[in-house]
């Protein structure tokens, strides 16, 4: 038998899952990860702006990964979030909920995801895992192990990761139906100059296209992830650079000074996407290929750096005793620990999303009510802060900061 453990997909979850197992004494030798797109990222994939938020779990799991050195020059602390609900035209747009980090630890890093992508696969390689530029084409289960099929080869494994994202071959091969939706609007996004501060505070309006969030970088700069009706989006890409500053600059609505600069936009059409099972015989899911959320709470990565974490975590611990990783009884408990956290991310997204991006006159009434009351009740912005901050009650070792 060749490698014991296979990962389909180096984006950030599957290298995190990767690092996460060889850093816990796994050696290279049992594990192999293929990616379609290993080596042609330059060439094949169009510009990708995003910088995600990644909440202090997610940050204490690249520490331990021993990620963090190389990622905290770019990486700016989020220290609170101002949310308000307003139409386009309004001339003044009210706070209508906020929230502030403890004094200890920022609620997020920004961190770009090209950078992020980059230094984990570079982890990798200095643990002697060569990313291998292949396709699964098929696999079935075959005796004690799972026999995988590749435009190279054959091989037999214990247990196939899928990390291939949201569009996942290795979900669809396992016959894993997924629950969801597009949403009809598209995520651009890209970094602006403003003429005033930010003092390290994220604003989200809610206006009634969708989200446009501006997320602080260093002073003076932030990342917009402008959630816009999909024909509206398409307009305003096609915008000459000034007036498409200038659409900017409204939603912005003056919070951040004047919007003076923008840098490179990319664009994502987005989905809900929630994987019914995120196990199979010999298989499991992680991050997008199990679940696709709304940007709008900056969590998709979070929750899929928590699947890395918690299928690592029981995959050695069933190692060290020697028993085997594709055990259904493991695959049952990661799919018990995680998939509860990605539905209910799924329908707080979905259910914000619904209530915020339209212009109904009584539904504005009511979120306007709901807001204030969570703005004024401290319990529940500690518990809005802790969800914010990655601090739940199953988090894994990882995710706490400890080793596995
Ligand atoms: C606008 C926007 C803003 C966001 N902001 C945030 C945020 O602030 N915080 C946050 O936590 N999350 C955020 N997210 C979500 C986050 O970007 C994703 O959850 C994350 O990038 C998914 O990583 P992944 O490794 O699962 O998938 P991907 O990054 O999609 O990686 C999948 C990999 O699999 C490879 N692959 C695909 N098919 C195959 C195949 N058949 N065989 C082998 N390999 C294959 C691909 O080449 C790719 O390398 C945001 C998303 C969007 C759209």
């Amino acid at each position: 038998m060749a490698e014991r453990i296979l990962i389909a997909g180096a984006g950030p979850a599957g290298a995190a899952t990767a690092l996460a197992m060889l850093r816990a004494g796994l050696p290279a030798t049992d594990l192999a990860v293929l990616d379609a797109m290993a080596g042609m990222e330059a060439k094949t994939r169009g510009p990708d702006s995003r910088i995600l938020a990644l909440n202090a779990g997610s940050c204490r799991l690249l520490q331990v990964l021993g990620v963090w050195p190389a990622l905290e020059a770019e990486a700016h602390p989020m220290r609170s979030i101002a949310l308000s609900d307003t139409a386009l035209e309004a001339d003044i747009r009210p706070l209508s909920l906020g929230f502030e980090a403890d004094e200890d630890e920022p609620l997020a890093y920004l961190v770009p995801l090209g950078l992020l992508q980059n230094v984990l696969r570079q982890a990798l390689a200095e643990a002697g895992v060569t990313i291998r530029p292949e396709i699964i084409r098929s696999f079935r289960e075959d005796g004690d192990g799972l026999l995988v099929e590749t435009n190279r080869g054959r091989q037999s494994v214990s247990l196939l990761i899928g990390a291939d994202g949201a569009r996942s071959a290795v979900r669809r091969m396992a016959g894993i139906p997924v629950h969801g939706w597009a949403y009809g609007q598209v995520a651009i996004t890209g970094i602006v100059e403003h003429s005033g501060e930010h003092r390290g505070e994220a604003v989200q309006h809610f206006l009634p296209g969708g989200p446009f969030a501006l997320l602080p970088l260093d002073e003076g700069r932030s990342s917009m992830v402008w959630s816009e009706r999909a024909e509206v989006a398409k307009r305003m890409l096609a915008l000459p650079p000034e007036d498409l500053r200038a659409e900017i600059d409204r939603r912005a609505a003056g919070w951040r000074g004047t919007i003076t600069g923008i840098g490179r936009i990319s664009s994502h059409p987005l989905s809900l996407g929630l994987a019914r099972r995120f196990v199979g015989p010999r298989v499991a899911l992680v991050a997008d290929a199990a679940h696709v959320v709304h940007p709008l709470a900056g969590q998709g990565l979070n929750l899929g750096f928590g699947d890395a974490a918690t299928l690592a975590e029981l995959v050695i611990e069933h190692l060290r005793l020697g028993l085997d990783p594709g055990d259904p009884a493991l695959l049952e408990t990661y799919q018990a620990r995680r998939r509860p956290a990605a539905a209910a991310m799924a329908a707080a997204t979905e259910g914000m999303n619904r209530l915020f991006s339209n212009a109904v006159g009584p539904l504005r009434v009511l979120r306007d009510a709901g807001l204030n009351l969570v703005n004024r009740s401290d319990r529940l912005k500690t518990m809005f802060r802790q969800a914010a901050a990655g601090r739940g009650a199953h988090e894994p070792r990882l995710m706490r900061g400890e080793p596995i």
